[in-house]
């Protein structure tokens, strides 16, 4: 379980615009602002009413926001923190429907995709025991089970699980043979025991060099310590999850949101509150510009 940080912590932390900016500030400049125009680390103070600070020395102006999704945003700081903060705290994710934000569907629907723009995050491969799985995401066709023919418009997704580790789940094109193995090869490490089930496009993998187990879903789940119930466990999370949105899939928009669930499950143990881990990778600089300072 992660720390708990409460709707009430939040509201103690980040009461107004100027605590939220004064946070960026220091998460952006831990050592000082280096003043561009001294040259020199200096004292600065924020500059009443607008989202700056200014140097002591020489009254240059820093723009904490200056390349991040916070930036030229007429929303304010604090529901841009309140809106992460909403999406830390949900197990199962959080529409722009259900957000009491006070902006119109549309800016919650922004807000988010942007938060979410920058949750992908590079990993260190898988090892140990892993499972492997594909699954299909949204589609219009109901009631159809298993693996769907062409022109069911569902997007295929592929995902990588260490038992009682991380995840790595990537939106792909197919899940052909060459689709499957390229994103095991990529993100699992060569030796590595891994679990699936019969799908044959997974046949290939003990050739590969890797410790290959095969669940037979036609006849059992679980045979003992072969199964694949934890990537499962993540897929039926994350269906459930963004039902509410399936009618705009497609691949790019899958991926976003795979992005949201793993960021939160693969800091489902830590001891810092989730609220943090999300405040802090969705406020680093999303765009680099030589006049961020300025
Ligand atoms: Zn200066």
């Amino acid at each position: 379980m992660t720390a708990r940080y409460t709707i009430r912590d939040f509201q103690r932390e980040f009461p107004d615009d100027d605590a939220c900016l004064e946070w960026l500030k220091d998460f952006l400049y831990p050592a000082g602002i280096e003043c561009r125009h001294c040259g020199r680390v200096t004292k600065h103070h924020k500059v009443k009413s607008r989202k700056s600070y200014s140097c002591d020395v020489c009254g240059h102006h820093v723009h904490p926001t200056a390349g991040t999704i916070y930036h030229k945003s007429s929303t304010p700081l604090t529901l841009w923190f309140y809106a992460i903060f909403l999406m830390s705290a949900t197990r199962c994710g959080v529409s722009a429907k259900q957000l009491e934000l006070g902006v119109t569907y549309k800016t919650a629907w922004r807000m988010f995709k942007q938060i979410r723009s920058m949750l992908e995050e590079n990993r260190d491969p898988l090892s140990g025991e892993v499972e492997i799985d594909e699954a299909y995401i949204g589609g219009v066709r109901k009631g159809r089970r298993g693996r769907p023919g062409y022109g069911d418009n569902k997007v295929p997704v592929v995902g990588a699980v260490e038992r009682h580790g991380n995840i790595i789940a990537k939106a792909v094109e197919s899940t052909n043979k060459e689709t499957l193995i390229g994103h095991i090869v990529e993100n699992v490490e060569p030796g590595t025991t891994i679990f699936t089930d019969e799908f044959r496009g997974y046949k290939t993998l003990s050739t590969l060099g890797f410790d290959h187990w095969v669940i037979k879903h036609k006849i059992e789940y679980v045979n003992g310590f072969i199964h694949t119930n934890q990537i499962e466990g993540f897929w039926s999370l994350f269906k459930n999850g963004i039902r509410g949105v399936y009618k705009h899939v497609g691949k790019g928009y899958v991926q976003s949101y795979l992005n949201e669930y793993q960021f939160r499950y693969n800091r489902r143990k830590s001891g810092v509150p989730m609220f943090q881990h999300f405040l802090a990778q969705t406020s680093q600089l999303s765009w680099w510009t030589p006049y961020a300072n300025r």
